[in-house]
């Protein structure tokens, strides 16, 4: 499908940034005019996936995590997320709702559950040793022709 528009982002995978992430996101949603919800719901998918890789793909270390935002043809968003971190080996396992492997950390293994809800479509590749890649898309409602 045809990118209008694309940005890349590349920061540290500190607790801090997940608020960078999401002021990125915010910033490059502007020119779509979203709605309070769609914002809302992609402000939140992202910091879900960004959460988990400080979290869980670096586990406090460090590492970079990039984002990428894509605004496609017919209004459809397009989300990257992706680190070099532990990775996942049971990908099915990990997107079950409940399961966490931090539970310990008062984790309630429901970020991809989330991302899942808000988004129209989540998909993770991942490989133990390598890092795990979360992308998602959304539509966003279509902007009525004005007539005048
Ligand atoms: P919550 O998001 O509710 O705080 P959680 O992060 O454990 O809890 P999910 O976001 O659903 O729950 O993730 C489920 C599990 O998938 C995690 O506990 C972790 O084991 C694994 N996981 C998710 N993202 C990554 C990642 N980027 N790198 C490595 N493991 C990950
Ligand atoms: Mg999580």
């Amino acid at each position: 499908m045809k990118t209008l528009n694309a940005i890349r982002f590349i920061f540290p995978g500190i607790s801090l940034n997940e608020h960078t992430a999401r002021a990125v996101v915010s910033a490059f949603l502007v020119q779509t005019d979203p709605t309070v919800e769609e914002l809302a719901d992609i402000r939140t998918a992202v910091s879900e996936a960004v959460t988990n890789a400080v979290v869980h793909g670096y586990r406090h270390n460090d590492g970079d995590v990039e984002l990428c935002i894509k605004l496609l043809a017919d209004r459809e968003i397009y989300i990257r997320i992706k680190d070099k971190g532990c990775g996942i080996s049971d990908i099915e396992k990990a997107m079950e709702p409940l399961y966490t492997t931090a539970p310990h950390e008062e984790r309630s293994g429901l970020g991809f559950a989330v991302m899942q809800s808000f988004m129209d479509s989540v998909r993770v590749r991942s490989k133990p040793g390598e890092g795990t890649t979360v992308t998602m898309r959304k539509k966003l409602r279509s902007i009525p022709c004005r007539s005048n």
